[in-house]
């Protein structure tokens, strides 16, 4: 199975997938842990590209390019190899986040044949959306700023990334469900068992 994790700034994506995986472990499956952009040696290379420098250092097709070149390597060599294997691949952020942060300024069309292209059309099984009003999301984040020139952006755009997740979970409810990420952690954690688990 094959799930990826979505959300804004803030919303707690790390700290579930680690969570989420541990409960896995304890029930006895074999689970791979990875992140978008990244995952490889080669794809991390490229999320350093793509984090650093100034907000206009790339233009919005060589950006959906790259997230795309690091994401067909780490399906290559890591998320193909890891579902043959019969484990659970939890990833963190996947295509939603290109179709929603690339989509801003991009085509969309373009971006899901780009996708088929780079992965073989591979989609997660589920995706769970962690969703957070905005202002939340950015002072949980603020205590951590680490992802360079994707940071310096307004609350509107965050508030359009948060209305593109809205519309993804509309358009494929089977495979994106909204999880509510307000509160602790724990109580996050249960809501995503809670989706996870009869899936398993
Ligand atoms: O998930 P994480 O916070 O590590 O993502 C790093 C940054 O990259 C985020 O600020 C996110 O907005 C940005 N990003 C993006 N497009 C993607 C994936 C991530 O703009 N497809």
């Amino acid at each position: 199975k094959f799930i990826s994790f979505e959300g804004g700034e803030g919303a707690g994506k790390s700290t579930q997938i680690a969570r989420l995986a541990a409960r896995l472990r304890a029930a006895g499956r074999a689970v791979t842990e990875t992140r978008e952009p990244g995952g490889t040696p080669g794809a991390e290379a490229i999320r350093a590209l793509l984090v650093s420098g100034t907000a206009d250092r790339w233009d919005a097709i060589t950006e959906a390019l790259l997230m795309n070149a690091a994401r067909a390597d780490h399906v290559t060599r890591v998320i193909r190899p890891a579902l043959a294997a019969g484990q659970v691949v939890l990833c963190d952020r996947y295509v939603d986040s290109t179709l929603v942060y690339q989509g801003q300024a991009g085509d969309l069309s373009a971006l899901r044949q780009l996708h088929k292209y780079a992965t073989g059309n591979l989609w997660p099984d589920l995706t769970l959306w962690l969703d957070l009003p905005v202002k939340q999301g950015l002072i949980r984040a603020s205590t951590r700023g680490d992802s360079g020139r994707f940071e310096a952006k307004g609350l509107a755009f965050h508030e359009r990334v948060r209305a593109g997740f809205a519309a993804l979970a509309a358009a494929e409810p089977a495979r994106v469900m909204r999880v509510d990420a307000s509160g602790d952690e724990e109580a996050v954690a249960e809501r995503v068992w809670g989706a996870v688990a009869w899936r398993l």
